[in-house]
């Protein structure tokens, strides 16, 4: 078990800086993601943690005590990686085994710990088939074996599903997380799919260009997006966004974009400049009244929803709408927004206004 602060933590590559002082918590038994599109730094955040990477500047705490410069072999730290590593002339039970056989683990005791691991991941009947010929999930179980038979104090997990196609990654992050709930070790896991992150994280760090964007539960990200890129990079579609110029003072529960008025959530500061109104797909209402209108361009069906694309005065929309209201391109219909669920950023720095 692991409690895991991360404190101002920096990480440069000459002239590069990949990570950018970086602070936040990991509480003891988290399922915690670092999310963000491809170079964000998430993957040197993760080494960096696990000891494979010196840091530049900052510290790393692991139950309290400072770690940041001491060897990986320091850390109890179990490392999960994309390529299952696992070693393909060994049979499944070596390839769990080896860890506990190179600490010099009496037979028994490795024997024991194994059947353990193995009736974990309900691997019991492949134990003495060579990995070579498994199928991916199998091997990813494995190495899930591998990891787990030491039993850390926390395991990080680098797009460990990222090589396992669609429908069986969603069966296997669905494991990975009851196996998680069993075991109750602190778990970092770095993914760029931000639904991956949505369903099994507790917490979230949103990384972008070396800087953390926001930190918190999926459903307060979802919820009340920091910045404009996250906004953007969660949910899909993504945020609706319509830029205008005008001003809100503290305490307004509107704002006027041209000829209209919409509802926002009460203002705790005043803004004037150009600002970004942002509303989520289904917080959107179609109706045949209303006089903020537009024409339908394409609705996309999905079974119980379906996405309607409106061309508006102040850009394009999409809204997501139960599929048995009937709509056809080229009708002209109302948009309404859901007040409370509406979000303003400031346009240029991109940060929500509250
Ligand atoms: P990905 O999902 O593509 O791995 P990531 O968010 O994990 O992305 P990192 O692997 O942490 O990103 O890399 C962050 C940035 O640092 C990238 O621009 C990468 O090219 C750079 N970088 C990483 N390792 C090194 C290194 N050893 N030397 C120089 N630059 C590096």
């Amino acid at each position: 078990m692991a409690e895991i602060v991360i404190n101002n933590l920096r990480k440069e590559f000459g002239d590069f800086t990949a990570v950018q002082s970086s602070s936040f918590k990991i509480e003891d038994g988290e399922f915690f993601m670092l999310l963000g599109p491809s170079g964000c730094g998430k993957t040197t955040t993760l080494r960096m943690i696990a000891g494979l990477e010196l840091p530049t500047s900052g510290e790393i705490y692991i139950d309290g005590e400072e770690v940041g410069r001491r060897p990986a072999s320091e850390r109890d730290i179990a490392f999960v990686f994309q390529m299952f590593a696992l070693y393909p002339h060994m049979n499944v039970r070596r390839n769990i085994s080896y860890p506990l056989v190179s600490q010099g683990m009496p037979r028994a005791e490795v024997r024991a710990k194994v059947a353990e691991v193995a009736r974990i991941l309900g691997i019991e009947g492949i134990l003495d088939r060579p990995v070579g010929g498994l199928s991916g999930g199998d091997r990813q179980r494995v190495a899930l074996g591998r990891a787990i038979v030491r039993s850390p104090k926390a395991f990080m997990m680098d797009e460990p599903l990222g090589a396992l196609d669609a429908e069986f990654r969603e069966h296997m992050a669905e494991e990975l997380r009851a196996l998680h709930d069993r075991m109750g070790a602190t778990t970092v896991y770095v993914t760029h799919d931000q639904l991956e992150a949505m369903q099994m994280g507790d917490k979230i760090v949103v990384m972008n260009h070396g800087v953390i964007e926001q930190f918190g539960r999926p459903q307060d990200i979802y919820d009340k997006p920091a910045t404009m890129f996250v906004a953007d990079f969660i949910g899909s579609p993504s945020m609706n966004f319509l830029k205008f110029h005008g001003s809100v003072e503290a305490g307004a529960t509107s704002v006027r974009m041209g000829d209209h008025a919409f509802g926002i959530p009460e203002m705790r500061e005043p803004f004037d400049g150009d600002m970004v109104f942002g509303v989520r797909p289904e917080h959107i209402h179609l109706s045949d009244a209303g006089d903020f209108r537009g024409e339908v361009l394409a609705a996309e069906y999905l079974g119980t929803t379906q996405i309607v694309t409106v061309k508006t005065a102040g850009g394009r929309i999409k809204a997501r709408v139960g599929s048995d209201r009937r709509v056809r391109m080229g009708d002209h219909v109302g948009i309404g927004f859901d007040a409370a669920r509406v979000t303003l950023f400031d346009s240029q720095s991109g940060r929500a206004l509250r």
